[in-house]
């Protein structure tokens, strides 16, 4: 799960790390007061979406040559229009892709004076299966560019579970950042606080990118991502109650309300299957096959009829969808449950494309009865191989 920057930046806070203060607003009104409890004269207004690259971003309702998501601001003048600009405003950056996000919240801070940046992040790397601390002295930029351009000014530094993060981690990492005198002990105890912040609210990621010397020496946190394990969020109910599924698909967050593994892909096949591996098998035999999967589902291994139904529904509504093929093995779960929600689902939303069903498992001849008394125009498949073939000819036949 993503949170916005604001948030990152307060839970951070709340883990004893200095960062510039500011306030979220969600009106004009809103970012101006918000500004008049800042000291000034500088202030920063900034977008706040689940995306990075604002401050290069373009709006597209404004002129090619206006300003991006992160503005300075030099009095509450400027933070009043630069609000009216941004809010309700659709921002593109490198990672929004062409459509963009919708700025419905922005965060006013109070305006830091950048001597340098620099680049902070710690992640779970699965390669190593630790968590991977990275810094380097490009801050403020790409950092798949710099690794990409000049490998040598980036700096990664593993740290075993077991043994925690040491001194010397502290230590090579403000080394990597070239930091020297007093900057360098900062480095050193806030890279402590940061892994810190990230081991107790189960973060998956958290970058800082940049991370800034001052002018006044000071190292501080300008721009905070963050994102955390989802299957952690039980014990973070303050983390949890941060979700902004207005950042997130629609599908998906209609999926996870009923517990389903759904993920939107760029195919016109949907996929329901129960089982993460055998989901992936199905995409795999489609490609295979020719076309391309509409999305990744897996309904679980304890599916009601109700959300079997559910799950259908999801599917359909992506209008990409040309095609339908249910892919089950009925272990814990039931080949005839399955069969009655395929049922239900399909009068329920009046299925207009093809569905091809594969059934094996417990029940399978219960489940094959139900479906071929439906009255519905489902094809039943034998085998992996044979549903993949029966969709992709179906689609190919129905365009
Ligand atoms: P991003 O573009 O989404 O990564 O947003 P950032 O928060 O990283 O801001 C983008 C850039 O705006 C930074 O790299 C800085 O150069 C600039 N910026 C952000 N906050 C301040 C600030 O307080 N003072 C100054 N002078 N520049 C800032
Ligand atoms: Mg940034």
């Amino acid at each position: 799960m993503n949170v916005h920057e604001y948030q990152a930046k307060e839970l951070l806070k709340a883990h004893g790390i200095a960062v510039p203060e500011g306030h979220a607003a969600l009106s004009v009104e809103e970012a101006v007061a918000a500004a008049k409890k800042l000291p000034g004269p500088l202030y920063v207004v900034k977008a706040q979406i689940h995306a990075g690259g604002r401050g290069k971003g373009k709006f597209k309702e404004l002129p090619e040559d206006a300003k991006g998501g992160v503005r300075l601001a030099k009095s509450l003048e400027e933070v009043e229009s630069h609000a009216r600009e941004m809010l309700g405003n659709t921002l593109v950056t490198v990672q929004t892709g062409a459509e963009g996000k919708q700025v419905n919240r922005l965060y006013v801070t109070d305006g830091v004076d950048i001597a340098k940046e620099y680049y902070f992040s710690l992640l779970v790397d699965r390669a190593s299966g630790r968590v991977a601390m990275v810094a380097s002295t490009e801050g403020g930029m790409d950092i798949e560019a710099v690794a990409h351009d000049t490998p040598e000014k980036i700096t990664t530094i593993t740290i075993d579970p077991a043994q925690g993060f040491m001194p010397h981690h502290a230590r090579a990492l403000a080394f990597g950042l070239k930091l020297e005198g007093d900057l360098n002990k900062q480095a050193q105890r806030l890279a402590k606080q940061l892994y810190d912040a990230f081991m107790a609210t189960d973060a998956a990621m958290l970058e800082i990118n940049p991370l800034v010397e001052t002018e006044d020496d000071k190292l501080t946190v300008l721009d905070a991502k963050m994102s955390f394990d989802s299957n952690a969020l039980f014990r973070h109910k303050d983390i949890a109650e941060m979700r902004d599924e207005t950042e997130e698909d629609p599908s998906e967050v209609e999926a996870s309300e009923y517990d389903l593994a759904y993920i939107k892909l760029d195919g016109n096949i949907g996929c329901m299957v129960n089982g993460a591996g055998l989901a992936m098998a199905t995409m795999d035999i489609i490609k295979l096959n020719g076309a391309f999967p509409a999305n990744f589902l897996d309904v679980g291994g304890g599916a009601t009829t109700e959300k079997v139904t559910a799950a259908f529904k999801i599917i359909l509504k992506d209008p990409a969808v040309e095609g339908i093929l249910v892919n089950i093995f009925g272990g814990i779960m039931k080949c005839d449950v399955i069969a009655n929600g395929i049922v239900q689902a399909a009068k329920d939303v009046n299925l207009q494309v093809p569905l091809v069903v594969r059934l094996e498992g417990t029940n399978v001849e219960a489940g094959k009865e139900i479906l071929d008394n439906s009255g519905l125009a489902i094809v039943s498949a034998d085998d992996l191989g044979d549903a993949a073939r029966k969709i992709v000819a179906e689609v190919k036949q129905a365009a």
